[in-house]
């Protein structure tokens, strides 16, 4: 289904889809980032890309699995699984969209997991195509994407300029333009021209090269005991926000949180964790198999562009940019590809 919806008739939209919680981005305390949209405000898509992915409405940082506690001795459990409304998430940039069924394939693999498919199922993307790239950091094209891919959306909107081209591309997609029916009007001649020449034009703006994204892997292989390890990630300071922010890292911890002690009430909660973190790897015993810094980009850049390649055929990276940005030290992972493939 393609559709062409004006500018001003974005909310008249928001507004049919009334049963459901609605996203978008906002800017607040200078970034954008996903917002729930109140009755009767405004969306503003002309937004850069967002500094958290949409990974989080599936995955959130924290959630409890279940609640325990004592009754006359004998333990009690309580479950916790998610029953949120649907849920409709606005501008999301292709690249966010693009982790998706990355996280997808991760969550159903040995096991499907039942807290992120209750969020997931329920969840709607409506994306936005990127005019032009909205970071020097950019590589969505080097990565087998595009400023607009519609992998892993349910829906592409195009600016163009007083109006959207506004494509449904999944089932969930299709529906969530169908509640709003009143607000599209038809596809016109020469709409699906322009729509066109945005998209040829957005991709034919440079964005940050990676050279031989096939010969990568081998590449990474062959430099596993290098020194370029150590030397690359010398001033890293392990904070993690390159896998916080990533669309797809998704590596996690669970811990018994104990609230009361004399009644043995407490949670069982699941935590983002991070492979950049020293304590990620360290076992009971005190050994720790990767002790230092080099050791652990190896592993952040090893399990995007080798392990995961191996066991999905695909990388585990979606070009947004934002662990390059965002990192306090400016470890880039372009450059350390780049550095790898050249050693
Ligand atoms: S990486 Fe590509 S899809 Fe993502 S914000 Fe940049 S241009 Fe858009
Ligand atoms: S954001 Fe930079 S400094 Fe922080 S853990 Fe990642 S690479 Fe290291």
């Amino acid at each position: 289904m393609e559709k062409i919806l004006n500018q001003e008739k974005l909310r008249e939209w928001v507004d049919m889809l009334d049963d459901c919680e609605v996203y978008a981005p906002a800017f607040a305390d200078s970034v954008w980032n996903y917002a729930r949209v109140e009755a009767g405000t405004d969306i503003d898509l002309s937004h850069t890309n967002t500094i958290g992915s949409v990974k989080e409405f599936v995955f959130p940082q924290r959630e409890v699995f279940f609640r325990f506690e004592k009754k006359d001795g004998v333990p009690v459990l309580t479950a916790t699984l998610p029953d949120p409304k649907p849920t409709v998430v606005f501008g999301v940039r292709p690249c966010d969209g693009r982790g998706m069924p990355r996280n997808d394939t991760v969550f159903n693999k040995e096991f499907e997991d039942p807290y992120y498919w209750a969020r997931r199922d329920k969840l709607t993307l409506v994306g936005l195509a990127c005019n032009q790239p909205h970071s020097p950091n950019c590589f969505c094209q080097s990565v087998g994407g595009s400023p607009h891919s519609e992998d892993g959306l349910d829906i592409l909107m195009t600016d163009l300029g007083d109006r959207f081209h506004v494509k449904g591309i999944t089932v969930k997609g299709v529906e969530a333009m169908e509640r709003g029916r009143d607000a599209f009007g038809a596809v016109r001649d020469g709409d699906q021209a322009e729509t066109e020449k945005v998209h040829d034009t957005s991709r034919s703006h440079p964005q940050r090269p990676l050279g031989n994204l096939d010969a990568i892997p081998e590449a990474i292989r062959e430099s596993f005991d290098s020194p370029l390890w150590a030397d690359m990630a010398q001033h890293c300071i392990g904070c993690g926000i390159c896998t916080f922010l990533c669309p797809t890292c998704h590596c996690f911890d669970i811990n018994d949180e104990v609230i009361s002690p004399t009644t043995g009430e407490g949670e069982r909660v699941r935590t983002w964790d991070n492979c950049q973190f020293p304590d990620f790897t360290m076992h009971t015993s005190g050994h720790n198999p990767r002790a230092d810094l080099g050791s652990r980009l190896r592993q952040r850049v090893s399990h995007k562009f080798l392990y995961f390649v191996e066991n999905h055929k695909t990388q585990q990276c979606t070009g947004c940019g934002r662990c390059i940005t965002e990192c306090p030290v400016g470890i880039d992972i372009v450059a350390v590809l780049e550095r790898v493939s050249q050693s």
